[in-house]
């Protein structure tokens, strides 16, 4: 523990100082505030005896100064040392940043009673820090897992409706095109009913995986929508650009070969994918009509035939999707 006794009265310094010594305490002693200062940036004590009448600037400007060196956290106890005890001085000391008051000459019991306190309350604003470090550390990791799937370990409903609605915004102040993708897995009852639950659990992982390692552009998002479903989100793009996205996704997971010996679309495990894209600048409607004409694509994929894409076109100012048109691949 390294303590720094500013005072100019060489007497009253050096009892201070030995009485400090005997505590066990590294000892630093400066003449005057400028100097005790300069020692308080350097030393970085743990504690500050400070006299109050010293030639130059006075105690109270020092303590108002080693306040303001203080970071955030930072607390180093200041005890005033003075011959003078008025009510005004103790006040203004507090108010200047001083925790307490010593009146000289310094009794070493009343001092060693005094440090004992300051130790006691530096020792719990240091556990209070501790905890609240941990305590921010939890939250972050609780915000964190509030916008992840738990299975999948990908973003989950929760962080794209929020994405959605962001996004929404973004492309309509920069008059751009906003792309969505549904994403559903092919028969995916028959596959759970045949392998087992768990099996079903690792196709899916493997098809967020594959879903989210397809997609390069900063700004995709993709997210589990629920059960066996998948969302992409694809800023800045238009209908053409995301049909090409659908296609290179759909062709990925059929890739994946994982055998689906149930399924009436292939022997492996594919997926059916709806795409709507949209001008919100110029689109009455919000961003649910985006999701709506992607699942009416979905649905039309999975009419003629699944593993395929569909596009619901243009989702334009509140009117009906564009007939849809099936992507042969
Ligand atoms: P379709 O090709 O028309 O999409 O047929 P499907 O069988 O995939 O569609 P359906 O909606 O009938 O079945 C989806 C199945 O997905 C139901 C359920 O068994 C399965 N499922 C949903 N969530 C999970 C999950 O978290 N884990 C597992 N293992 N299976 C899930
Ligand atoms: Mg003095
Ligand atoms: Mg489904
Ligand atoms: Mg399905």
């Amino acid at each position: 523990m390294k303590a720094l006794v500013i005072e100019d009265t060489v007497t009253s310094a050096a009892l201070v100082c030995q009485q400090l010594g005997k505590m066990g305490f590294e000892v630093e002693h400066a003449r005057d505030g400028e100097a005790g200062i300069a020692a308080f940036k350097s030393r970085k004590p743990d504690l500050v005896l400070l006299d109050i009448i010293m030639p130059g600037i006075d105690g109270f400007e020092v303590a108002r100064r080693i306040r303001q060196l203080e970071r955030n956290a930072e607390w180093t106890p200041i005890i005033f040392l003075s011959a003078r005890t008025s009510d005004a001085d103790l006040e203004k000391g507090i108010e200047a940043g001083g925790d307490d008051y010593l009146v000289k000459p310094v009794s070493e019991m009343v001092l060693r009673a005094k440090i004992r306190a300051m130790q006691r309350i530096a020792q719990m604003r240091y556990s209070l820090l501790v905890l609240t470090r941990k305590l921010d550390e939890a939250n972050r990791e609780l915000k964190r897992l509030s916008a992840v799937d738990g299975l999948t370990s990908i973003a989950n409903r929760r962080s794209f409706d929020d994405a959605l609605a962001k996004e929404w915004r973004r492309a309509a102040r920069n008059e751009a095109s906003l792309a969505l993708l549904l994403v559903d897995v092919d028969f995916f009852k028959q596959f759970n009913d045949n392998y087992g639950h768990q099996l079903g659990d690792e196709c899916l992982k493997a098809v967020a995986r594959t879903l989210d390692a397809q997609l390069r552009r900063p700004g995709d998002l993709v997210a589990r929508f629920g059960g066996e479903e998948f969302v992409v989100l694809l800023p800045q793009t238009d209908s053409a650009g995301a049909e090409r996205v659908a296609d290179s996704l759909r062709v990925a997971i059929e890739q994946l070969g994982i055998t689906h010996g149930h399924s009436q679309a292939g022997d492996v495990v594919t997926v059916s994918i709806g795409l709507a894209a949209a001008r919100p600048a110029r689109d009455a409607s919000g961003p649910d009509a985006l999701v709506d004409g992607a699942d009416r694509a979905l649905y039309g994929a999975k009419r003629q035939g699944r593993n395929r894409v569909c596009n619901s076109g243009m989702v334009a100012a509140g009117v009906q999707a564009e007939h849809a048109s099936a992507l042969d691949h």
